[in-house]
């Protein structure tokens, strides 16, 4: 059988198939690059149209409060939204909060962790980690509040001393897709006596996370990759609950005050989550962001995963069949690896773009890596099959030469 005519078997006997329908996708376009943008959920357009004619339009300032008021629960969409995300992430729904950008979070909650272990200033994270990641550290460490210690993943638990007040990582990671062992390394932070921060960003929403099973600290991730929330949703955030009333965040803003409405001249934190907040909730981010994040829980996790390593395993069987040996870097065992397939070639860029005037977007990571990402709730098997198809000829024809395909844009 040819790929395809596998692909055919597969969507028809694939339970999440009628999901597609739910997304709104360009004629012509396999898209591998949900992992970076999810795509646009059909729902999206009539919902930020509401909120903007008729919540905005009609309710005006009423809409900030909630339907027994007459409003439309702006004031609430932070913790709403948050709460719909928690069984994404295997935390309870008072646990999770929709704010802010993910480098944003990341700054609260690095901040707050230092807060609690006095005495240690040592941020661990390993290199080659998302760079907001460790910029965010870098950042503090120039302002003389923390050290960034980096170990290879290999080193993590050696490097786990006395000093170290919190490990940071990334769960999955963004260039290769490898997942680290999350209660592994909780055990061994808490052990050595540090916090654990994880960056959900790769992993909510494509692949399965327990925080609590694990024994969490902190989280962030990211509200427009696999969320499904739009260009710069809001990011959301997870502290567990034993952790809630020792939390001190830096930013300090109305908005996380236990009594915004107070008006008062000192500040005092909100009880639970909310006192992540700082300003006032981007109503039309996080509007977008609610129709994603229900559509994916909806789906579920587990069944996510299931598709998304079916799609990796079958786009790897489909290069076997046409006879393409590329370099991968990603793990080659499916359930050590997030939803994405990466792998190295000196003219992964060219490459790239050849595909991308194929219609088959997938992104490029510098220096050398092309990254197919397989969003599981819209991506059939047979763009599975067409992917692998064009990319096969792109390597045979040698059209990534083309001059077009090897000029360097600013985002890639
Ligand atoms: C995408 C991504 C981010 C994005 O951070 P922003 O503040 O939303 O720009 C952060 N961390 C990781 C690991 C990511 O993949």
């Amino acid at each position: 059988m040819t790929p395809e005519q596998r692909a055919r078997d597969f969507d028809t006997a694939d339970p999440l198939a009628h999901f597609r329908d739910r997304f709104t996708l360009p004629e012509g376009v396999i898209y591998l690059d949900g992992n970076s943008l999810g795509a646009l959920p059909t729902a999206t357009p009539d919902a930020l149209r509401r909120v903007v004619e008729q919540e905005w339009g009609e309710g005006l300032i009423r809409s900030w409060n909630g339907p027994d008021f007459g409003g439309a629960g702006w004031f609430e969409a932070a913790g709403r939204i948050g709460a719909k995300i928690a069984p994404l992430i295997g935390a309870e729904p008072d646990e999770v909060i929709a704010c802010d950008s993910t480098s944003v979070n990341l700054f609260k909650l690095i901040s707050a962790a230092l807060a609690m272990r006095p005495g240690r200033t040592v941020i661990l994270s390993e290199p080659g980690n998302f760079p907001t990641d460790l910029y965010m550290i870098a950042g503090l460490e120039q302002q003389g509040l923390a050290q960034r210690r980096l170990a290879p993943r290999e080193e993590l638990a050696q490097a786990l001393d006395g000093d170290v007040a919190l490990l940071l990582l990334t769960h999955v990671h963004y260039k290769t897709g490898a997942m680290h062992d999350m209660a592994t390394l909780i055990r061994a932070a808490h052990e050595a006596g540090a916090l654990v921060l994880w960056d959900l960003s790769h992993s909510t929403g494509a692949v399965p996370v327990d925080l609590n099973s694990a024994g969490a600290d902190f989280a962030v991730g990211c509200g427009y990759k696999y969320l499904c929330g739009g260009p710069g949703a809001p990011a959301f955030a997870f502290v567990a609950a034993r952790h809630h009333p020792q939390l001190v965040q830096p930013l300090t803003g109305w908005f996380g005050h236990a009594a915004p409405f107070a008006f008062s001249d000192d500040y005092a934190p909100a009880p639970g989550i909310e006192r992540l907040l700082c300003g006032t909730s981007p109503v039309l981010g996080l509007a977008a962001l609610e129709v994603g994040v229900e559509l994916i829980a909806a789906i579920g996790v587990d069944r996510l995963y299931g598709k998304s390593q079916a799609l990796s395993e079958f786009f790897l069987a489909c290069l076997a069949d046409l006879g393409v040996t590329l370099e991968l870097v990603s793990p080659a065992d499916s359930s050590a690896r997030g939803s994405q397939l990466s792998f190295q070639h000196p003219q992964a860029y060219a490459i790239s773009q050849a595909l991308i005037a194929r219609g088959v977007i997938g992104d490029f990571r510098d220096p050398d890596v092309l990254r197919l990402g397989f969003a599981p709730a819209y991506l059939r098997f047979a763009d599975i099959a067409a992917a692998a198809r064009h990319l096969a000829e792109v390597l045979a024809s040698g059209e990534w030469q083309r001059a077009e395909f090897n000029q360097r844009a600013a985002v890639t």
